[in-house]
């Protein structure tokens, strides 16, 4: 199999990735087409924009995955790769090709099948015929053996996207030679370009089977969405694994439609650097150019002449060269980028042993010595916070039920802290605060319920509010 051949073309061409792209979702039976059309410019390339003025919340589009497998990851948990179940027994189908499976009635699916015949080409050219037990490193590689049984039609909309390929050079293939598979060498060219082109654009995806799984897909009209720091949409994705993009607020018609490429919470620091790491570019957006974040600078750190002041410190200018000082807002007094980069490092050092240290050890830190060094509105304390909010209510040991009246004091205040947070930095209706309020109204009724009280006006409140930004997703646990 090979790409395309008009796919060079095909990446500066925005007509022709429209008509494709809307004829891939009318496949699907997805009629969500109307709102948008893709645009090329030659800055960020082809993108997504608004074909009219669309009000908060709307469902911009659905998209289909057109690979959809694990995630690559070492720590790949081991499910089927039929149904995608986890914590289950997992056997091998009859021809033992080694894909994981749940049970006869998932390996007698076409997805198996499909899957089982790409395998075993490569396994019966190989001096082994059969797998004695399932490999993991196969279902590491699914995602990328996948892209193996793509039809023509589906091939020209995986060649419409662009894979960089000073990525990972198909660590997939690696796994799969470790297992002494014999892969053509046509095979392989073609999935070394799916690998670098799910490498640029697959979305981590999650998808409900016994549990909610966390998988790998490629979305191909999502990957076309160029990124912002303060995105004006959102994605949820329903049960069949489809990914729902809604707005976060107002979009003009005309505007371009935007996602995030990174993490939200980090400070402009790290999000800039992080993007130029993983997706070669610097981003320019309002909230990158906008040195105190829209008043809650998360990169800040605590003013280097700790004794005398208490002001914060931040790059003094917003640049892509990270040798920039740094300087306290307040008394003006300078530090050295090296300097700040050993801060920075000893910070990371005190606060990642509370990742797997215990809950109790995490929330005395947070709740009493974190003044010490580290300000509160600093990314490594806010993640602490987003963790210990996940915590409380859901694991065992922590649940609603089983928590004391401080903890759950103390959730509560998380989650109004955080939801603060969002705000400040414009992130609009998004699926964080889709959560945040989620798990705000839980602790609100639990509350209630222990002091048999009816619910205020504000508990309905959040809980229309998280309904509104989470309805259609998986993970959403209020009922209506
Ligand atoms: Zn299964
Ligand atoms: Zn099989
Ligand atoms: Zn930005
Ligand atoms: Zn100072």
């Amino acid at each position: 199999m090979k790409l395309h051949t008009n796919r060079e073309k095909y990446l500066t061409d925005a007509t022709t990735t429209d008509q494709i792209l809307k004829q891939y979702l009318k496949r699907h039976n997805i009629d969500t087409i109307d709102l948008w059309n893709i645009k090329y410019n030659e800055t960020t390339g082809r993108g997504i924009y608004a074909t009219e003025d669309i009000p908060l919340n709307t469902t911009i589009f659905v998209d289909y995955p057109l690979i959809l497998g694990t995630r690559y990851s070492s720590n790949c948990k081991p499910l089927c790769t039929v149904c995608f179940k986890e914590d289950v027994q997992l056997i091998q189908c009859a021809k033992k090709c080694g894909l994981p499976l749940c049970s006869n009635e998932c390996a007698n699916t076409t997805v198996h099948t499909n899957d089982c015949n790409v395998v075993r080409e490569w396994l019966e050219k190989s001096s082994h015929e059969s797998f004695a037990v399932w490999s993991l490193n196969l279902l590491r590689a699914l995602t990328a053996i996948r892209g193996m049984e793509l039809s023509p039609t589906d091939v020209e909309v995986l060649s419409l996207l662009q894979g960089n390929q000073s990525a990972q050079q198909g660590a997939e293939i690696k796994l799969l030679k470790l297992l002494e598979l014999k892969i053509p060498k046509e095979d392989e060219e073609f999935l070394l370009s799916t690998c670098q082109i799910l490498d640029t654009n697959a979305f981590e995806s999650i998808y409900e089977s016994n549990t909610k799984v966390s998988l790998r897909g490629l979305y191909p009209v999502s990957a076309l969405l160029n990124h912002n720091c303060s995105p004006n949409t959102t994605h949820l994705f329903d049960k069949e694994g489809r990914m729902i993009v809604k707005n976060t607020r107002f979009i003009r018609a005309g505007e371009e439609i935007t996602i995030t490429y990174t993490n939200l919470l980090w400070g402009t620091v790290t999000r800039r650097h992080n993007l130029y790491m993983t997706k070669q570019f610097w981003c320019h957006c309002n909230r990158c150019m906008d040195l105190k974040e829209f008043g809650y600078p998360l990169s800040a750190l605590y003013c280097t002449d700790i004794n005398k002041c208490d002001g914060l410190m931040l790059p003094k200018v917003i640049s892509n060269d990270i040798s920039v000082p740094w300087v306290c807002t307040s008394c003006g007094k300078k530090s050295s980028s090296k300097q700040i980069g050993i801060f920075q490092s000893t910070l990371s050092a005190v606060v990642n042993p509370y990742y797997s240290d215990t809950v109790e050890n995490l929330i005395e830190f947070l709740q009493n010595r974190i003044d010490l060094s580290i300000p509160n509105c600093n990314q490594l304390i806010v993640d602490l916070k987003l963790r210990v909010v996940g915590i409380l209510g859901h694991r065992s040991g922590y649940l609603f039920n089983e928590l004391s009246d401080h903890l759950l004091e103390y959730k509560e205040k998380l989650c109004r802290e955080i939801i603060n947070i969002v705000e400040v930095l414009q992130l609009g209706e998004n699926k964080m605060k889709g959560f945040l309020l989620q798990e705000l109204y839980l602790t609100l009724m639990e509350k209630s319920q222990r002091r048999n009280e009816k619910n205020t006006k504000e508990v309905t409140y959040v809980k229309v509010a998280a309904i509104k930004i989470l309805r259609g997703d998986c993970r959403l646990m209020i009922k209506d």
